[in-house]
């Protein structure tokens, strides 16, 4: 992505490079659970260590309060080692003796993983003394840690300002996918938002009505949407303090250019739980007694109609209460339009954020999109057109 240092034509070898990871991995009994992260921190490790650099790994892991060898980031190495398909070397501290001297004892092309960074306060902080502490260690910084970008954290936004600095590749495919989908984008754009609340997205969905085309709206917030036009909605879930922000919304998108587009029917059930009997209502027709918990075939059909006139679009949140079947049937029949229409060519598709992911995964097309983003609270906050702290310092 043009505007991003990345790290073609870096001369690293020999050099000591601090690499900020996110290895806050999912572990259950001490094993490793979803390796993604780990994955797609290959390519840069093995790209450094291939050119001989010393690389030096740092990252966060959970959120300890001080010291706590329960948040160590040690009985992670195993795991790493195999998914990089290198061997990593540990050192007990992230600053200090530990880690200086593992730095230094550290060849050309190995690979060393320090101690998890939130054993200092300094690190969430970003006290100069502990960010000064950290770039001591290396001759260049690599921020391939999209994921902890929105935060302005030592190891992100404080090191980045004292070392020369650059974005990984797993870093740059981010931003790249995410330029594609709002940055720069080829028009006509859509996004797709849906999950429970509009209070949770407002400002997401203010910045998306500027940028977009079509805002394709499901799950319990166009729920919201439809009370603020006056549909009778049932016992749907609805944010009965947030009408006005949703008529404000709809004034904007007009205002913009931007079409809202609602569902035109759903699935509705006495109560949200397994085992209820489901039945698809057109939304004019919802019974009192019912609440709305998934779209319905129409909606789909509608959205399938207008992604057909549509090049880009980007996707956060599902169209219905998609842990529990049935409701889960709108979200997997929009994820698998929109996958089809990628693999013909004729859509750029970028998901993310944390439900998403698990709903996009539910349905079987996590590798059939463009790019599906991890990054949880960054991609949301990207979403919502922030500079991320942990980007700036990377660009040109
Ligand atoms: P969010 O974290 O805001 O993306 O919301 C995701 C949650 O919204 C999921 O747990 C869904 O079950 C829930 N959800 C989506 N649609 C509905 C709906 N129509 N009624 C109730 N909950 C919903």
């Amino acid at each position: 992505m043009s505007g991003i240092r990345a790290l073609d034509g870096v001369d690293v070898a020999g050099k000591r490079v601090l690499v900020r990871a996110d290895l806050n991995v999912p572990v259950q009994d001490g094993r490793v659970t979803d390796t993604t992260r780990i994955d797609r921190l290959a390519a840069t490790v093995r790209e450094l260590a291939g050119k001989k650099a010393r690389v030096v790994l740092l990252s966060h892991f959970g959120r300890p309060r001080g010291r706590d060898l329960k948040e160590s980031l040690e009985p992670l190495v195993p795991a790493i080692s195999e998914r990089l398909g290198l061997k990593v070397a540990f050192a007990d501290d992230c600053i200090g003796e530990p880690a200086e001297s593992a730095v230094a004892a550290l060849r050309d092309g190995e690979v060393l993983l320090l101690e998890n960074l939130r054993f200092h306060k300094g690190e969430e902080k970003n006290e100069p003394d502990f960010t000064a502490a950290l770039a001591r260690l290396g001759d260049i910084y690599v921020d391939d840690a999209f994921s902890a970008a929105h935060r302005a954290h030592a190891s992100i936004s404080g090191v980045a300002g004292l070392l020369p600095a650059y974005a990984g590749r797993g870093m740059e495919a981010e931003l790249t996918a995410l330029d594609k989908a709002l940055g720069n984008p080829t028009h006509p754009v859509a996004a797709i938002v849906g999950g429970a609340k509009i209070s949770t997205k407002l400002d997401l969905l203010s910045n998306l009505v500027g940028r977009v085309d079509l805002l394709i709206l499901g799950g319990g917030m166009a729920n919201t949407f439809l009370a603020a036009r006056g549909v009778a909605i049932g016992k749907s879930l609805v944010e009965a303090e947030m009408l006005d922000q949703a008529r404000a919304i709809e004034e904007t998108a007009k205002k913009q250019g931007c079409t809202i587009v609602l569902p035109v029917d759903a699935l509705v059930a006495e109560q949200f739980g397994a085992g209820q009997t489901a039945e698809t209502v057109t939304i004019e027709n919802i019974p009192a007694d019912r609440m709305m918990l998934d779209i319905g075939p129409a909606s789909v059909a509608n959205i399938e109609a207008k992604l057909k006139t549509c090049r880009t679009i980007v996707w956060n949140g599902p169209m219905g209460a998609f842990e529990i079947p049935p409701f889960d049937s709108g979200t997997v029949a929009v994820a698998k339009a929109v996958a089809a229409l990628t693999k013909d060519g004729t859509l750029i598709s970028i998901g993310g954020g944390g439900d998403t992911v698990a709903a996009l995964a539910a349905a079987g097309v996590e590798n059939d999109f463009t790019y599906i983003s991890t990054a949880g609270g960054a991609f949301l906050e990207w979403m919502e057109g922030k500079v991320l702290p942990g980007v700036i310092p990377l660009m040109q």
